[in-house]
């Protein structure tokens, strides 16, 4: 039992040294994990099983890790599992003597795919008993199935899928099923899967002779230095992930080497995508120029466009988007042209850019919502309407150097050498080095005159180092609309939906709409929102959402009962929210505990403006970010100085 404090990884583990890891195993643990509702509870429940893994099984390591996560490959490679409904319900059907349609109404009633598979199962003689499953087969065979095309490919999936389920006992049916809908989500984000293999590693190390000498590494230590080893290793490690973000590379340096050592091997590469740096919002120059007082920075455009990380290795290129999904076959016009931009000497790099969509006659930028019509993927250059022009603002790695380590004057120095602008499709991001308040000003009010959103504001010598996954405050965000009021615009996640009345009869007519607290993992209702739709928007969303409606809560949607939604969903939709200000609110949750211990958060007279294809739940406006937002509008500021108490 994974849950037992003094868990030993070879006594209690279900299987033996040399053996593959059953897939019982992993189906048990994530059993255990969906009962407990404390995350460290949880992480310690996964090292465990982490540790039966790296003493017994460590070739086992890789697919263990990727299916906790519900994953197959890293996102760049575009491999993604989520095999229609109804194929699944006909794998189950088939293999159970069962109706497609008995399926699909308990499905209705319990919202829960896999519970109806395990029940259906569980109701089933068997005559024999098959082989039992491994996490590696199930594995290999769920890449398999993902990476199948054509047109026989759905009958071929259903077929796959049953060899696998006719051999499910007890939970496995429910794991697997849900694993191969891309529902996993037994609350357990990546962040937390790292830090149970940090754990697991710190108490069990990787790569020792069997029998291992090291079993629990934490007897003898003082809890408290123990805790900052652990820290420790989880921070080398969700380092290693920002830059390389490939555990087909981390996995197998860790299991031999161990943690410490993923520094010097999983390092930013030409080909894999990192994990971007990102801004602080800020509501004025003033504010900019107190927090740079002293040091030198610069101010670039705001493009309105898309991230675009192109990376180069000779003749190979890519082209990545703020989530490391790979756009490459989305701008074959970019690749065409890109020794227009690129002196002879650069082999490889790494070039931080907006695309930006391009009016060719007027020679001036389009806005977002026109690069949005753009095709995702395989895009034909003949057939493009959707012109871009790349603004290019930073350079990170250069000729087999990452230069991330080194200040912005000295990379923009770089970029500026080894590029080269061409009108209309390479250019550099406007900018103007000034300490001045009032050229900031004008060079704000010409951005905005010149399509963009705002400014940029970046240091340039002192803590100017490109810091990678992180929203620094060494770059802020500087929008017009909102100076007065927000400073930015909020992503949250959608969360529940309340039926139409009179003419919106049919679809949805509100939303109950959350932001993603990091440390706990959970999502804190922050608003309801009407207002801002348009009846196609709305068809839209009623018509996404419905495929998403779960008959209970989510375990970890914080809310106050007083908004329960009529329909409850799955979280996978992020949108992009304006607001008049945020308040304290006693029903909202977002950010609860933070600047007061009993009130939440709410966001008063929100607007939708648009969904964010280009984020994960995961990567929604943080509760700390909403907390932050909070504080610092000038009214709660202005209460703050006067010695007041929030209001
Ligand atoms: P965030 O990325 O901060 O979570 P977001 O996706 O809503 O939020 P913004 O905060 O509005 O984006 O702005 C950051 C984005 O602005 C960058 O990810 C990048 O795509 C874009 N951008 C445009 N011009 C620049 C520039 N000169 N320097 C850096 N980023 C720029």
């Amino acid at each position: 039992n994974p849950r037992a404090a003094g868990y030993h990884p070879i006594e209690d583990a279900t299987w033996k040294r040399g053996e593959r890891v059953p897939y019982s195993a992993l189906a048990s643990t994530l059993e255990i994990i969906e009962e407990v509702s404390a995350r460290l509870k949880m992480i310690e429940i996964l090292s465990n099983f982490f540790r039966s893994v790296l003493v017994l099984t460590p070739e086992d390591l890789l697919p263990s890790v990727y299916l906790c996560l519900n994953k197959i490959a890293p996102a760049y490679e575009g491999i993604e599992l989520g095999v229609a409904e109804t194929s699944l319900m006909k794998a189950i059907a088939q293999s159970t003597g069962r109706t497609v349609s008995q399926i699909k109404s308990d499905a209705q009633d319990s919202g829960d795919l896999g519970v109806v598979a395990e029940q259906s199962k569980s109701n089933q003689r068997m005559i024999f008993k098959p082989a039992r499953l491994t996490v590696k087969g199930v594995f290999d065979k769920l890449k398999e199935i993902a990476q199948m095309t054509g047109h026989a490919s759905q009958t071929k999936k259903v077929e796959k899928i049953q060899t696998m389920f006719v051999a499910c006992q007890g939970p496995e049916a429910r794991f697997l099923i849900r694993s191969l809908h891309g529902k996993l989500r037994i609350g357990l984000a990546e962040q937390s899967v790292l830090q149970a293999l940090a754990l697991a590693c710190a108490v069990t190390p990787p790569g020792q002779e069997y029998p291992p000498k090291e079993i629990n590494a934490s007897k003898g230590r003082s809890a408290e230095s123990f805790k900052a080893h652990v820290d420790q290793l989880a921070l080398i490690l969700k380092t290693a992930y920002c830059e390389c973000p490939n555990y087909g590379k981390i996995i197998p340096v860790l299991l031999k080497e161990g943690i410490e050592k993923l520094p010097d091997n999983c390092k930013l590469t030409p080909g894999i995508p990192l994990k971007p740096m990102l801004a602080h919002p800020t509501k004025g120059v003033q504010e900019v120029l107190q927090r740079f007082e002293g040091m030198t920075f610069t101010c670039e455009w705001k493009y309105d466009g898309e991230r675009a990380q192109i990376h180069i290795h000779k003749k190979d290129v890519s082209i990545f988007s703020r989530n490391q999904e790979n756009n490459t076959s989305k701008y074959p016009d970019i690749i065409a042209r890109l020794d227009k931009c690129k002196s002879d000497g650069v082999e490889s790099c790494i070039l931080d850019c907006e695309a930006v969509a391009w009016d060719r006659e007027k020679q001036q930028i389009l806005p977002f919502q026109i690069l949005s019509t753009r095709k995702r993927k395989d895009a034909n250059e003949a057939d493009i309407k959707v012109q871009v022009c790349v603004f290019m603002f930073d350079l990170l790695y250069l000729n087999g150097e990452p230069l991330v380590k080194r200040p912005f004057k000295e990379r923009r120095e770089l970029l500026k050498q080894n590029f080269r602008e061409h009108a209309g499709e390479w250019l550099f991001a406007t900018c103007l080095d000034t300490t001045k308040m009032e050229e900031v000003q004008e060079f704000l009010d010409e951005s905005v005159k010149g399509n963009c959103e705002g400014l940029m504001v970046k240091t340039l010598e002192q803590d100017a180092t490109y810091e990678i996954a992180k929203r620094s405050r060494n770059w802020l965000k500087l929008k017009k609309d909102y100076l007065e009021g927000v400073g930015d615009t909020l992503d949250v996640v959608v969360i529940g939906g309340y039926l139409g009345k009179g003419k919106r009869t049919g679809t949805y007519g509100g939303f109950l709409l959350a932001c993603y607290d990091k440390d706990c993992e959970e999502y804190q209702s922050i608003c309801k929102i009407g207002t801002g739709f348009s009846d196609e928007d709305l068809q839209t969303h009623t018509q996404l959402l419905k495929e998403q409606v779960v008959p209970n809560p989510k375990s970890y949607y914080r809310y106050d009962s007083s908004l329960e939604p009529d329909h409850w969903f799955e979280p996978v939709q992020v949108w992009e929210i304006k607001c008049a200000d945020l308040s304290l609110s006693p029903v909202h949750r977002a950010a609860l505990g933070i600047v007061d211990p009993e009130k939440g958060i709410s966001l008063r007279f929100p607007r939708f403006i648009r969904i964010r294809e280009d984020k994960n739940v995961e990567d929604a406006t943080s509760a700390q970010q909403v907390a932050y937002m909070y504080s610092n509008q000038e009214q709660v500021k202005n209460q703050q100085a006067d010695g007041g108490k929030f209001a």
